[in-house]
């Protein structure tokens, strides 16, 4: 059976974050996974056709990831414009990119609106988080890929073994 990790892009350093800048994730598990070749990294949101730099984005208040893509809830970026159907489109290529890389796990970015998958913002562009999942996170796990956050790796090491 396939090891096949699907990772947010950003948590290997990839400086592809809404600010031009990647994350730096010290875990010698991630460096065991990546040793073994298991880490598949994807950015959705530059999958999506949105560019490095770019404004931070909330989903609507109220509304979490599953919610965007069932029943209408909309992405914006902090100028106020419509962002959804980028981030749509980047979550639609991730799930394409698990499935063909033969991924059963994936590795995201907790917070973000795309890749978040126990907390995001609150959607008012004010700091505070809520409880929540991202677009891409959504469209992940309705494709039967289970998602876990960077701070959750010793569970999925667990899942590994399995
Ligand atoms: Fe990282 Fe995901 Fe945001 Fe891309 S969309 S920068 S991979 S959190």
């Amino acid at each position: 059976m396939s090891q096949k990790i699907l990772i947010s892009a950003c948590l290997l350093g990839q400086p592809v974050r809404y600010n031009g800048r990647g994350l730096s994730l010290e875990s010698q598990l991630l460096d065991l996974w990546k040793e073994k070749g298991l880490l598949v990294p994807i950015c959705p949101e530059v999958e999506g056709g949105f560019p490095t730099p770019r404004p931070p984005a909330e989903i609507e208040p109220n509304m979490a990831g599953t919610d965007v893509l069932d029943h209408g809830a909309r992405v914006k970026d902090v100028t106020g414009a419509d962002v959804t159907d980028g981030f749509v489109a980047g979550a639609r290529i991730a799930v394409r990119a698990a499935l063909d890389a033969g991924c059963r796990f994936a590795i995201l970015t907790d917070g973000s609106p795309s890749c978040g998958s126990v907390r995001i913002y609150s959607g008012r562009h004010d700091g505070e988080k809520r409880e929540g999942i991202g677009v891409v996170t959504a469209a992940l796990r309705q494709a039967g890929i289970e998602v876990f956050a960077q701070h959750q790796l010793k569970e999925l090491a667990l899942r590994l073994e399995h």
